[in-house]
């Protein structure tokens, strides 16, 4: 629990799919044998995991019911080569429709503990939904997590993914953080600058291959009634401007230094542009929506086209925040290479407009 040294990155073995998907049956199969009370869904739609309902069958999906048993199953996985892929509220991530047949999934929808430290701190495993974070905080009088209150996502994604809205990110109130690393077994305590954060991004997105088990948040004394105020203020503004009545996975893509991802997409035309079941949202540009039967492909078609467009007129470059996996994505556990065959709609293709450098 206490390691305070740096995770170092190791060696990627070479790369072969048929033993990857072998390894992950046989570690199916050791789970069963080994884990027999853990919840293991196979072949789950990942539709029913995604706020964008989107999504075909992911070959293996658990639901440890603690720490302990997360550890436990990871050293199982760890035996088989295999590094799991964690699985917050799926507020941020794009499944294919393919499905995902060499992935195994683990969801922290059970990891929900949450308590006060006797120094005032919050303590929160990593599948503490957001919104309960911060009404926790409202409750114990606490500032600095209002700007959360209507992020949909779990301490383990937002973390790692430094949510934020309305000038605050969760990087300005976590103080520390426990993750496992996959390819060592080993759980890291690491304070906050150790996390790395910055827009949109930390350590553990760069690194790969470390699971978030739970985080402390350093807040200040507040008034719950202003707190309660300054949520509800927020949330409004959120539900006026946001497309939250349709499927989405939040802001299609980070903003650009000096620019609005939005104005742009709307200022090229482009709200309201409709690919199959996938649309730039009406209501708000920075949105990929689900209007009904959008595929993972209408969404990726989509972004690409708004991309492309974007850097056409505009000059400006859009990266993706949804995190978008490809069908074959797989994580075996050789630690930093992990993240390598996630897509990116970075790469423009030649007759496009190329990438500016
Ligand atoms: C309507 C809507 C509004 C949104 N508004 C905002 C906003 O205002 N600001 C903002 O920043 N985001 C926003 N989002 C995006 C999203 O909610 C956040 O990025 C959120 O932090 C993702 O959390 P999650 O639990 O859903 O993560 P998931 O989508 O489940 O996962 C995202 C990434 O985190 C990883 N992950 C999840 N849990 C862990 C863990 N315990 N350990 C290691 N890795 C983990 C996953 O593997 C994946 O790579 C919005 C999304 C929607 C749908």
């Amino acid at each position: 629990m206490d390691h305070k040294e740096a995770i170092e990155p190791k060696e990627t073995p070479a790369e072969n799919p048929d033993r990857c998907r072998e390894n992950l049956e046989k570690a199916i199969a050791e789970v069963k044998k080994v884990l027999p009370g853990m919840t293991l869904l196979e072949n789950e739609p990942m539709s029913e995991h995604s706020s964008f309902k989107i999504g075909g069958p992911a070959r293996a999906l658990a639901v440890p019911e603690d720490v302990i048993s997360l550890s436990r199953l990871c050293s199982v996985l760890k035996d088989h080569h295999i590094a799991p892929m964690m699985l917050g509220n799926g507020t941020n991530i794009l499944f294919p429709d393919e499905g995902l047949d060499r992935l195994f999934l683990v969801s922290t929808e059970k990891l929900t503990k949450m308590f006060l430290l006797p120094d005032g701190a919050i303590y929160a495993e990593a599948g503490v939904s957001l919104s309960k974070l911060a009404s926790f905080a409202r409750q114990n009088e606490l500032a600095g997590l209002e700007f959360a209150s209507g992020i949909p996502g779990t301490v383990g994604g937002g973390t790692i993914m430094n949510a934020g809205a309305y000038g605050g990110e969760l990087k300005d109130v976590i103080e520390s953080v426990v993750c496992l690393y996959a390819p060592d077994q080993r759980l890291y305590e690491l304070s906050n600058e150790q996390c790395a954060f910055s827009y949109r991004t930390s350590l553990f997105k760069k690194l790969g291959g470390c699971l978030i088990v739970s985080v402390v948040f350093r807040l200040e004394k507040g008034d719950g009634e202003v707190i309660a105020a300054k949520m509800r203020e927020l949330n409004e503004r959120r539900r006026d401007k946001q497309p939250l009545d349709l499927p989405s996975a939040g802001s299609a893509f980070k903003r650009p230094e000096g620019y609005f991802a939005a104005a742009l997409i709307d200022e090229v035309g482009l709200k309201g542009y409709t690919v199959g079941g996938a649309q730039v949202s009406e209501k708000h540009a920075g949105f990929v929506v689900n209007v009904g039967g959008a595929t993972s492909h209408d969404v990726y078609d989509l972004m690409m086209h708004v991309r492309n467009t974007v850097w056409r007129e505009k000059g400006v470059q859009l990266e993706p925040e949804i995190i978008i996996l490809p069908p074959d994505y797989k994580l075996e556990d050789n630690g930093p290479a992990v993240r390598r065959n996630l897509i990116t709609v970075t790469e423009l293709p030649e007759d496009e407009g190329g990438v500016p450098q």
